[in-house]
């Protein structure tokens, strides 16, 4: 474990850290000297991490937790409070993107994409502002996507989730002066996120979409700068994607 201006001793929570960008972003703060609670719903997955993270002498809490149960996030929440002391900075993380057309009429994805990708992030919000309010400080990091900015065909309700996200965190933005809210869009970056892809078509035009990808320590080093920024300056959005595409 090495120490790293801005950033040694923060707590952060990050929500979805069993997998991708989540359990990249675990690894890389707590290297440099974060205090970390990862949250997710597999257990085992997010156990294993936390022994990885403490075995190089790391500070780590793992909790079990489902994004659409708001009694979970502000569980997740007062858990990292109660491990670290106070909680600095909350990112919003856990997605899911099954991609299909709406023809298809997977209502029950919509819903899924809709509470996991926009309620989830509203539930952290909820969990994390008073807090950070009452403490006069704080940093809320939500992750939008490209497809925060851009719309593509079987990807209008993973789009549409991920437009609020942006504007979501905008409107918090403007609306304090001493929390710090960033956005991060990843272009396509190596992870887990395409497996919750039902539909067979979308799923094989994804293999070639996806062919071009990023790693997804790189969008970790983007939340790493975002946080170890001085707090007056609030890097309020960053665009990380592969060089080789076009997306
Ligand atoms: P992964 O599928 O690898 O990770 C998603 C994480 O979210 C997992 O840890 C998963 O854990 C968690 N998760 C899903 N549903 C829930 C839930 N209901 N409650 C709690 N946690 C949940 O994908 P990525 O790492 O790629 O995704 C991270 C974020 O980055 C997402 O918001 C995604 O939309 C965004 N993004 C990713 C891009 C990419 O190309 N990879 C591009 C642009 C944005 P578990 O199943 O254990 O609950």
């Amino acid at each position: 474990m090495s120490s790293v201006a801005g950033l040694t001793g923060k707590a952060v929570a990050i929500t979805g850290a069993s997998s991708g960008i989540g359990e990249a972003t675990a690894r890389l703060l707590a290297a440099a000297g974060c205090h970390v609670a990862i949250g997710a719903r597999r257990l085992d997955r997010l156990e294993r991490l936390a022994d990885e993270i403490r075995a190089a002498g790391g500070s780590v809490v793992a909790t079990a937790l489902d994004v659409t149960r708001r009694e979970d996030v502000d569980a997740f929440v007062g858990t990292a409070q109660q491990a670290f002391g106070k909680l600095d900075v909350m990112i919003n993380n856990a997605g899911v993107m099954p991609l299909s057309p709406l023809a298809s009429l997977k209502v029950d994805e919509w819903d899924r994409m809709v509470d996991v990708n926009i309620k989830g992030v509203l539930y952290g919000i909820a969990a994390a502002l008073p807090v950070m309010q009452a403490r006069g400080t704080g940093q809320i990091i939500n992750l939008s996507s490209i497809g925060g900015h851009r719309v593509t065909p079987t990807a209008a309700v993973y789009c549409a989730t991920k437009f609020a996200v942006r504007a979501i965190s905008d409107g918090l933005r403007q609306e304090t002066d001493r929390i710090r809210v960033t956005v991060i869009s990843p272009g396509v970056t190596t992870s887990e996120l395409a497996e919750t892809i039902s539909d067979p078509e979308a799923r094989e035009e994804m293999r070639g979409f996806r062919a071009v990808a990023i790693d997804a320590q790189a969008v970790a080093r983007a939340i790493e700068y975002a946080i170890s920024s001085p707090d007056e300056v609030d890097v309020s959005e960053i665009i990380v994607r592969p060089t080789a595409s076009p997306h």
